[in-house]
């Protein structure tokens, strides 16, 4: 390009000319998504194949469940949680979720049985929801789309670190819980009472003394596939647990899962809302319930 200015120089044309001469020789620029994945049109669920190109995988998360075409496994066990509450560590608002974290540098909040042929270590959960009660779960069942929908992250410790799980197919257990509208549930008011803390992207506060099982609801009864992480980027390592039965919660309490922000201190307010991922072709993949 050096060149060609000189070039034009040479011919006397003005500089701003010849920016827009340089501008017009160049190849059409090939759009690209921002840095920073996200919910928007510009870096959203559409375009995050563009940096992560596990998202147009053959095992992507979230899907639509068909219950009528899901046929019981009588393989399928009972799981079960034993979670350390002292095991809680810290609440962290990153911009597109709220989670809490755990400590799994050894063996104390555990996810044994079920589709798992070892046991699993607890390491965060989070939740998806949207910006009003009637949508924001990411799976669907026959249609019904629910009002957020909870993910408890679990590691298989034999692969020795999460990072090293993420590469397995078999690395990591996600018990996926819908959230729909009811009367209040009180075990998830501690984890929204803290919401006040982490009000913007990057704060970061401590959280412990809280058992995630509270929060479960009282039927077992599951479905089960193989998928990915329904954020970049994508990895398809998972071992969904998604559960029938839904959490109950408030609308008061969705409202306030609502309130916290996806800017930072120093920015313009936006509400963290719509951070769900759409379902994806399920290619094939079987999904199989625990139950009949
Ligand atoms: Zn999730």
């Amino acid at each position: 390009m050096q060149h060609g200015r000189n070039k034009y120089k040479r011919r006397g044309l003005p500089e701003t000319l010849l920016e827009d001469w340089e501008r017009r020789l160049e190849p059409p620029r090939k759009t690209t998504m921002p840095k920073e994945w996200g919910y928007a049109g510009h870096n959203g669920p559409d375009r995050w194949h563009e940096l992560y190109p596990s998202a147009k995988g053959n095992n992507q998360s979230p899907i639509e469940l068909n219950t009528k075409d899901i046929k019981h496994d009588p393989l399928l066990l009972p799981w079960s949680v034993s979670y350390d509450p002292g095991s809680a560590k810290t609440i962290l608002n990153n911009g597109k979720t709220c989670r809490v974290v755990f400590d799994d540098t050894y063996d104390r909040s555990m996810l044994r049985g079920g589709p798992l042929t070892g046991p699993y270590r607890l390491r965060q959960f989070h939740l998806h929801w949207g910006s009003s009660d009637d949508h924001g779960s990411e799976h669907i069942v026959d249609g019904v789309k629910y009002a957020a929908e909870l993910h408890l992250v679990h590691w298989n410790p034999k692969y020795n670190t999460f990072g090293e799980s993420l590469k397995q197919p078999d690395g990591i257990a996600v018990i996926g819980i819908f959230l729909k509208i009811g009367h209040e549930k009180g075990e998830f008011q501690l984890f929204l009472d803290a919401l006040d803390k982490v009000k913007t992207k990057g704060k970061e506060a401590p959280f412990t003394n809280f058992d995630p099982s509270s929060l479960f609801p009282a039927c077992r009864d599951y479905w089960s596939y193989h998928g990915s992480f329904t954020t970049p980027p994508c990895e398809e390592c998972i071992v969904w647990i998604l559960l029938k039965e839904p959490l109950t919660v408030s609308s008061d309490q969705m409202a306030k899962l609502r309130s916290i922000l996806s800017s930072a201190e120093n920015e313009p307010p936006v509400p963290l809302v719509e951070n769900w991922r759409p379902p994806q072709p399920i290619n094939g993949r079987l999904v199989r319930a625990s139950f009949k």
